[in-house]
């Protein structure tokens, strides 16, 4: 065990340290001449006292399993077939070694010849690496590259989720365009780059007026899109008139109309879910209403036809 690559120790019955082999030592930044006789090996793993899946392993066989692992952690899985076996992922402080590391676990009880526990085993593997690629591509796949809100698959994902859970709950589901005005002709003025900048602000405006289960997303060139769960119309067109608001406040200059500022008109809709509605005609409403706070002469929201704004 001292010289597998693997990093690996072990635990005597009494929760103490047996072997602390060389690649554990590498991965912890402990030599074995610590924890060797110690049960202070969650020292290695984490800042604040906490059993080690090993430890878990060792109470589960002594306690007959009243030791609520679940409970300590939640995403343990028993191996099939093998139930004696706990293996874990997550993400570790690593207090001597200096580095948050993202390790799997995986810790099984060995039995004398006479079936008597003698000791637990915990094998270690780092997959920090294949875990921040994993996250980066997340980030890949749901956010906009240029604004760092959701893109426009994370918003059909979610606008979607929103719908099923408002048809359950009954609850409203409200949606905001927003739109900037006369783009084309800011693009003109100030070039590409200028017109990205720009984007940038626009997009930064409109999040900071959100609360927590709201979505932002970019949905299409300079154009965002505004979830609003169990929000009524009232509710989403206060929320539009404080983003229209926000984003004319910003004073960004415009180099054409007369050293006007960069505005954005909002359309809102609202819908109770149900079985003759869809999510897509809430987006088809709420792009309806936008169309016309454009025809009405842009920097309004305006809401459904028929709704008083
Ligand atoms: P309206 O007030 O009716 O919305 O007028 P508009 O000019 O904003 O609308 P239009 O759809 O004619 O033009 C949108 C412009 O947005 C055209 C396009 O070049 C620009 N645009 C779209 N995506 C980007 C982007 O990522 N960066 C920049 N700089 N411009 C973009
Ligand atoms: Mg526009
Ligand atoms: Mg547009």
């Amino acid at each position: 065990m001292a010289s597998l690559s693997v990093p690996v120790f072990v635990l005597d019955t009494r929760a103490r340290v047996m072997i602390w082999n060389r690649a554990c030592e590498e991965l912890t930044g402990v030599p074995a001449g610590e924890m060797v006789g110690t049960s202070e090996h969650w020292r290695s793993f984490y800042e604040q006292e906490r059993p080690t899946l090993a430890d878990l392993v060792l109470r589960r066989r002594l306690d007959d399993g009243r030791e609520a692992v679940p409970q300590i952690y939640p995403r343990t899985e028993g191996a099939a077939g093998a139930p004696a076996v706990l293996s874990l992922e997550s993400w570790c402080d690593m207090p001597r070694a200096g580095r948050r590391r993202y390790l799997a676990a995986d810790a099984s009880p060995i039995y004398d010849a006479g079936g008597r526990l003698s000791a637990v085993v915990e094998t270690l593997r780092d997959l920090t690496d294949e875990k921040m690629a994993q996250v980066a591509l997340e980030q890949l796949a749901t956010r906009d590259g240029l604004t760092g809100l959701a893109n426009r698959r994370c918003f059909d994902d979610t606008l979607h989720a929103e719908w099923a859970r408002a048809l359950r709950q009954q609850q409203p589901l409200s949606l905001l365009m927003v739109d900037v005005d006369n783009f084309k002709a800011y693009n003109d003025a100030h070039g590409h780059l200028g017109g990205d900048e720009c984007l940038k602000r626009v997009a930064k405006a409109v999040a900071s007026e959100m609360r927590a289960n709201d979505l932002v997303a970019r949905y299409g060139g300079e154009e965002f899109a505004v979830i609003l769960p169990n929000q009524s119309l009232k509710g989403a067109a206060i929320v539009a008139e404080r983003i229209r608001a926000r984003v004319e406040q910003l004073q960004l200059p415009c180099r054409f109309g007369g050293g006007k500022h960069v505005t954005v008109s909002i359309g809102a809709a609202t819908a109770i879910a149900g079985p003759d509605n869809t999510a897509s005609q809430l987006v088809a409403i709420a792009d309806a209403a936008l169309y016309r706070a454009k025809h009405l002469g842009r920097n309004r929201i305006s809401l459904p036809m028929g709704d008083a704004a």
